[in-house]
């Protein structure tokens, strides 16, 4: 299974050779020392926000937009983050120079703080805030070449006047459901749809699909986070010429279109070839989504794929 790979791979580079330095607060400190208490309500509640986020060759990709989701999310749920925008970024590089991360992957993550066992946020002690930069690939390579396959998810995606999927919060329990019905099903992700049944986005990408060659996403008050993959995505294919289109689908839309893709900081572009047992296109990642996987690689690392 793909988690125990990546589980398998962690523990790997701890047992031989590579602990890591986390950003614990104000300082770097070995990953032994970094410690969060029981009584934090990060941990008791969910209570706080995060960021994913890629280094390709050594620079923090889309630094800034990330900064911005961050603290847009901590304001919503009335969150401070101990420190300014541009201390953090600077605490966010020191975090990836000290790891030795060329390519990589960045946990930012801030939590409410030590409180009581209630839930009241406001008797917190100051926020906690972490930086972890490592190695990730979520998905073989193999992978992107077939697509992948996934199933509808009955969970529905958090109701905007609840948990507003705009927030990147802590807690993820409600796509956590839906990733279990997908791994229940063998497949490796599943669609998420609102409650009014538009497609809101797959538990950790967005979505977009290619249908008589334009580009279509759900916009984020269809119940998605707005992705920053998501946004490059739409730049590059506006400068491929191509329509992009932001409007409600359907599942009907889905299962008919040409092509399909999901984009995220972890899995960037993906081809998705099989919804619900009904193939998209031929069984294969269509043009398109090709053509936007390589441009978002060329955009993110600075240079062009080569072909195997
Ligand atoms: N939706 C959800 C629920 C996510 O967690 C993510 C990030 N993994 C995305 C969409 C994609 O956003 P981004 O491109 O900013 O990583």
């Amino acid at each position: 299974m793909i988690a125990d790979s990546v589980y398998a791979k962690r523990y790997t580079l701890i047992g031989d050779f590579m602990a890591l330095k986390i950003w614990l607060d104000d300082k770097l400190v070995d990953e032994a020392e970094a410690k969060i208490s029981v009584f934090d309500h990060g941990v008791l509640y969910g209570d706080g926000v995060f960021e994913g986020i890629r280094v390709y060759g050594g620079r923090v990709f889309e630094l800034q937009a990330h900064l911005r989701r961050l603290y847009e999310s901590a304001k919503v749920i009335r969150l401070d983050v101990p420190m300014g925008k541009d201390e953090l970024l600077s605490a966010v590089e020191k975090t990836v120079e000290a790891n030795g991360v060329i390519d990589g992957y960045i946990r930012l993550v801030v939590t409410r703080g030590v409180g009581t066992l209630g839930l009241n946020p406001f008797i917190c002690e100051d926020g906690r805030l972490f930086i972890i930069a490592d190695n990730i690939q979520l998905y073989p390579e193999e992978l992107y070449e077939k697509g992948l396959k996934v199933i509808s998810a009955t969970t529905v995606r958090n109701h905007p006047l609840a948990v507003p999927p705009q927030i990147k919060s802590m807690n993820y329990l409600n796509n956590i459901l839906a990733k279990i019905e997908a791994l229940d099903s063998d497949v490796p992700e599943a669609i998420m749809y609102n409650h009014e049944g538009y497609v809101a986005e797959a538990t950790g990408d967005n979505v977009f699909i290619v249908r008589d060659g334009i580009v279509y996403t759900p916009p984020a008050e269809a119940g998605s986070l707005e992705g920053i993959t998501q946004n490059v995505v739409i730049k590059l294919a506006k400068q491929e010429k191509l329509e992009v289109v932001e409007k409600n689908l359907t599942r009907f839309d889905l299962y008919v279109c040409d092509e399909f893709f999901l984009t995220g900081t972890a899995a960037e572009v993906i081809g998705i070839v099989e919804i619900d047992s009904r193939v998209i296109g031929d069984g294969r990642p269509g043009p398109i989504t090709k053509l936007l996987k390589n441009k978002f690689f060329e955009y993110a690392h600075g240079k062009k794929k080569r072909d195997k």
